[in-house]
């Protein structure tokens, strides 16, 4: 129980990734705060099971990312997890998606760090954990607003890196490729109509054409991974972006 004493912030944490992430820190002893959108009786169900808060803060308005910060008290972990996809030739791409794709992918991953690092700092301890993907390397044609939010948390990672590097805080990207999400799930049938594809075709052809490994990247491999990124071990892990992608950025 290494992380009995510290607490952790963990967006998009109500499905997928973020899920697993937040069980494995909770796992550990973390007192964590769950954010993300849901079924209510689902969400208070995580909550008895991972004895953890909840924030229902919408990441796209900075003034509810404020007020989750107001709530949530110190963050010693602030995992960014929460995103969302749209797949759209970029010459259709329709303009509030864009603005959604940045306010949720990147913008909310400033307002998140400015409003915990000043925290971090002062206790000399912290871990900002931003899961980008492997979209934060490369491209995929019809993402251009993923592909672009994910290289700016790429960027910023980096950045706040360096900032930070000598007060006891680390700051990293973990980039998986194709992990078995309702993410992933929910962009099958968008791709089936733009590319007028089967969703066995979508499945094997298009998301795995690119993982040379030809498997799913797992939930819980990432969060085992987020997990050893909060350790003492972990320390000198600082401004990289970690590929879990089986492969694919290899080529
Ligand atoms: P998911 O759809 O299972 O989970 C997304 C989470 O974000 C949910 O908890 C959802 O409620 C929350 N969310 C959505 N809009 C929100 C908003 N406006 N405010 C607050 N929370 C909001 O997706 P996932 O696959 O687990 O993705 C998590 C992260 O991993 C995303 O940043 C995604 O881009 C990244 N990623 C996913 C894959 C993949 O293949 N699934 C690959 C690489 C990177």
């Amino acid at each position: 129980m290494f992380l009995q004493g510290k607490t952790a912030l963990v967006t998009g944490s109500t499905s997928g990734i973020g899920l697993a992430i937040a069980r494995a820190l909770a796992a550990e002893g973390a007192r964590v705060t769950l954010n993300g959108f849901g079924d209510r009786g689902e969400i208070e169900k995580l909550q008895e099971e991972l004895d953890a808060s909840y924030s229902d803060a919408d990441l796209t308005s900075p003034a509810a990312i404020e007020a989750m910060f107001g709530e949530a008290g110190p963050v010693d972990i602030l995992v960014n997890n929460a995103g969302t996809q749209f797949v759209s030739p970029v010459d259709q791409f329709p303009v509030e998606k864009w603005d959604l794709i940045m306010a949720l992918n990147l913008s909310a991953v400033f307002h998140t760090t400015r409003l915990a690092l000043p925290g971090m700092k002062e206790r000399g301890w912290g871990r900002i954990i931003n899961t980008a993907s492997a979209h934060s390397l490369v491209a995929s044609p019809n993402k251009s607003a993923y592909v672009a939010a994910k290289h700016g948390v790429a960027g910023f990672t980096k950045t706040v890196a360096l900032e930070t590097a000598q007060s006891g805080v680390t700051v990293n990207c973990i980039s998986p490729g194709y992990v078995w999400t309702p993410l992933v799930e929910n962009q099958i049938p968008d791709t089936m109509r733009t590319r007028g594809l089967t969703r066995d075709q979508v499945i094997n052809d298009v998301l795995l054409a690119a993982q040379p490994t030809k498997r799913f990247v797992q939930v819980d491999e990432v969060a085992a991974l987020a997990l050893f990124l909060c350790r003492d071990e972990a320390a000198s892990i600082t401004g990289a972006n970690l590929s879990m992608d089986g492969g694919w950025t290899a080529q």
